[in-house]
């Protein structure tokens, strides 16, 4: 098994990678939860009937009264509607404060299932179980739980702090194509901006069944990156923000296609290639490494470019809106496994991009 433990001030807790590690489930939570006796699986619809009741009968094993709540899956339950439904379920279930949450799914259920545990009874215990790629490498390390609001993602949420996290690459075997490539987006971005050796190792291997030979390497590093990165700024004030690295750009293409024509993934992706260009326009990125970043990109199936108009830019940077600033900050390369932040003029960004 691979583990690492993140560290914050007053608590810390385990990642643990192992395939298979599903049927392991109740006895680790058990041994993290000593006091608790109910356990809210909060899953959603294609994760549910795969592996809840694998999940909960490893849990009930364990000694714990197992609840499954199933949500429709896709980012609409992320909603203010599904967070009082949740609360209805957990009180109905008779949980109490030395009880815990877990979630078992993607990003979706992780933030939606990690804020409710994060506000309901003043906060209780959480366990993530994530089983997409993305919210393996991403989501589910860090802390940060939210849902959406009508005025945009991610506007209510908590820094929430999960008790364990418990990572079955198995799980990612029943992942649709699309979506396992969605979240190689974000282990690229790994190795941009962190570490090159990395990124030259997945460009060994572009293809799934490779990665999925290696997957236990490659989720440790990922995590083990966004885990370094986040006890250093768990608060999200500064070197968090190299995370952005393609988002900025990535979130022009989600707004153009007016998040239903391109995945979170493909946007990063494009975003990422993008900001490569940038970089080497601004004299700071290596002209020789866009080609390598496209070459990953492309070989993984994802866009390099989405077409993208002045306005759409404007409009992702908060341009078009009064009083937001005249400055912005890219993530830039400059080298590759090196990120620097840049603070820009965003008529200049603009330019630079069209
Ligand atoms: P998702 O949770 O919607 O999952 C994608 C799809 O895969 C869904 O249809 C889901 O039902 C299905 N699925 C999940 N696991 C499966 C499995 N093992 N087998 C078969 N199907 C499976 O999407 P996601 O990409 O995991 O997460 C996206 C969400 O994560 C967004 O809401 C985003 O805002 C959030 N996010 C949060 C953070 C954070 O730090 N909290 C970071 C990045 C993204
Ligand atoms: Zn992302």
């Amino acid at each position: 098994m691979k583990s690492l433990t993140v560290s914050l001030p007053g608590r810390s807790y385990d990642i643990l990678i192992e395939r298979g590690l599903l049927d392991a489930a109740g006895v680790i939570t058990r041994s993290v939860l000593l006091h608790a006796t109910r356990i809210a699986v909060v899953t959603d619809s294609n994760v549910g009937p795969i592996y809840a009741s694998r999940v909960a009968t490893r849990m009930a094993a364990a000694g714990f009264q197992v609840k499954v709540i199933t949500i429709p899956a896709g980012e609409t339950s992320k909603s203010l509607d599904m967070l009082g439904e949740l609360y209805q379920e957990f009180l109905s279930f008779g949980l109490t404060r030395t009880d815990a949450v877990v979630a078992l799914g993607g990003g979706v259920v992780g933030d939606l299932a990690g804020f409710a545990a994060a506000t309901v009874l003043r906060g209780v215990d959480f366990i993530q179980i994530p089983t997409t790629l993305l919210a393996q490498v991403d989501s589910s390390v860090g802390g940060k739980v939210a849902i959406d609001l009508q005025a945009g993602k991610n506007l209510a949420g908590a820094f929430w702090q999960p008790k364990l996290v418990i990572m079955d690459p198995d799980v990612l075997d029943t992942l649709p194509q699309a979506v396992f490539m969605d979240g190689m987006a974000e282990v690229v971005k790994y190795g941009c901006i962190k570490d090159g050796d990395f990124f030259a190792f997945l460009a060994q291997r572009p293809d799934r069944k490779l990665l999925m030979d290696e997957i236990e390497h490659i989720l440790f590093t990922c995590c083990d990156i966004k885990r370094a990165v986040v006890e250093q700024d768990e608060r999200d004030t500064g070197e968090r923000m190299l995370l952005n690295f393609g988002h900025t750009l990535g979130h022009a293409y989600e707004l153009a296609g007016g998040y239903e024509r391109w995945s979170h993934g493909q946007a990063v992706a494009a975003g990422m290639c993008a900001a490569a260009h940038l970089g080497v326009k601004l004299g700071v990125t290596p002209p020789d490494l866009p080609e390598r970043l496209e070459g990953l990109v492309s070989a993984l199936g994802l866009p390099t470019a989405i077409p993208c108009t002045a306005e759409e830019y404007a409009a992702a940077v908060g341009l078009d809106k009064k009083g937001t600033g005249n400055d912005i900050r890219v993530i830039l390369l400059d080298a590759l496994g090196h990120a620097i932040p840049r603070r820009m003029d965003k008529q200049a960004l603009l330019e630079a991009l069209v």
